[in-house]
């Protein structure tokens, strides 16, 4: 067996040992007489799964009671469209941050619903920053305010807890309610600053084909808009995430990633291991004399994703080739940025990291 270091933004690697668990359940799940994708959600089996998945994610993030846990089919795009549908009256004002391209895909999900306000927008500089909160023009009585907690394509992160970083807003009455589908898990996160979290699984919580929200439960008393049954999460909540047959393969395998983090230190190791992690790259790129380039500020720049250029995108492709030679996989930049983006989520380790700065500095040695 030959694994690579996988830099995939996600679908993305997931630990050796979580594999390893999910194909051992593959063909028959304890004693159930069956697979994992076989037994029924409504089964003890997975009943207990589902109710441990949720007490260690809680434990994991530090959930606070007055908050619920729903784990929902689709990605965070699904999540994106529900939001303004459960917690805003149709036409309502909604406030929007946008830092990247997934603040502004949150933008196009929600607009059908809401009174969209673009409060504050990087995009003029390409999404290289994150605008002062002084100068976001928040809405008076605004349904919610949204932020994209770490930008994955374009690297740019929210860091409340670094010196210089950019905290999250005080909104007052108007909740919060961020998209953490790129960084949940990797350090802590003060739950009761926020209305709704939210994420899909496949960066830091598992496999894609789940989506996570984290939501005020006061706030589930909203009226929103009309809607059919599936889309209410209330009623999802009521149900316990299963008013239809919900993706049980996927939500195992998440389950067995938050077990995983928890056994490895929980939250405060991640956030250890990710500013390891990225000071290693983001030293390479800035100690190369120039020739590899990230543009974002350096207060915001994401310990998740970095992308980063080679002086000539004449380079790219033979970067990326000589790098599946050593080992590394997934590090083409999203077409939208171009270049290279290394996506270095909790499962990737130190060594992975290092191999691949090993290999910029073998590939500007002998291109450069
Ligand atoms: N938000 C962020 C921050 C993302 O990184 C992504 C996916 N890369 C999405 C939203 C969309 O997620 P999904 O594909 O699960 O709908």
């Amino acid at each position: 067996m030959s694994r690579a270091y996988n830099f995939s933004p996600g679908p993305a690697m997931l630990p050796e040992s979580v594999l390893l668990q999910a194909r051992d359940t593959m063909l028959e799940y304890g004693d159930a007489g069956a697979s994992i994708v076989e037994i029924s959600h409504r089964g003890p089996e997975f009943i207990e799964i589902a109710a441990q998945a949720e007490a260690d994610l809680r434990a994991l993030l530090s959930i606070p009671a007055e908050y619920a846990v729903l784990f929902l089919p689709g990605g965070a795009t699904t999540q994106q469209a529900l939001l303004p549908l459960n917690f805003a009256d149709p036409g309502q004002r909604a406030d929007y941050v946008l830092t990247g391209h997934w603040g502004a895909t949150a933008t196009r999900q929600a607009r059908p619903y809401v009174d969209l306000n673009v409060a504050a927008s990087s995009e003029d500089d390409g999404y290289r920053s994150i605008p002062p909160v002084e100068s976001w023009r928040l809405s008076d009585g605004a349904a919610y305010v949204h932020v994209t907690a770490n930008e994955t394509i374009h690297g740019v992160e929210f860091r409340p807890a670094a010196p210089g970083g950019h905290a999250f807003p005080d909104t007052g009455d108007v909740p919060l309610f961020a998209d953490f589908s790129s960084s949940i898990a990797s350090e802590p996160i003060d739950v009761s600053r926020f209305g709704a979290i939210y994420a899909g699984a496949q960066k830091n919580l598992g496999p894609v084909g789940i989506g996570v929200v984290i939501v005020r439960r006061d706030l589930l008393e909203r009226a929103g808009q009309p809607r059919a049954d599936i889309f209410d999460y209330r009623l999802q909540l009521a149900a316990d995430s299963m008013l239809n047959t919900p993706p049980t393969w996927n939500w195992y395998v998440a389950g067995l990633t938050f077990r995983w983090m928890l056994e490895e230190g929980g939250v405060e190791e991640f956030a250890r291991r990710s500013d390891e992690k990225a000071k290693l790259l983001y030293a390479a790129i800035d100690g190369s004399g120039g020739w590899y380039r990230n543009e974002v500020d350096p207060a915001v720049r994401s310990r998740m994703n970095v992308p980063f250029f080679l002086p000539d995108p004449a380079l790219d492709a033979p970067f990326l080739a000589e790098a599946r030679e050593a080992g590394l996989v997934g590090l083409k930049g999203h077409r939208v940025v171009g270049g290279m983006r290394a996506s270095i989520y909790n499962p990737m380790p130190l060594a992975g990291v290092q191999a691949l700065v090993d290999h910029m500095r073998d590939f500007q040695r002998r291109h450069g």
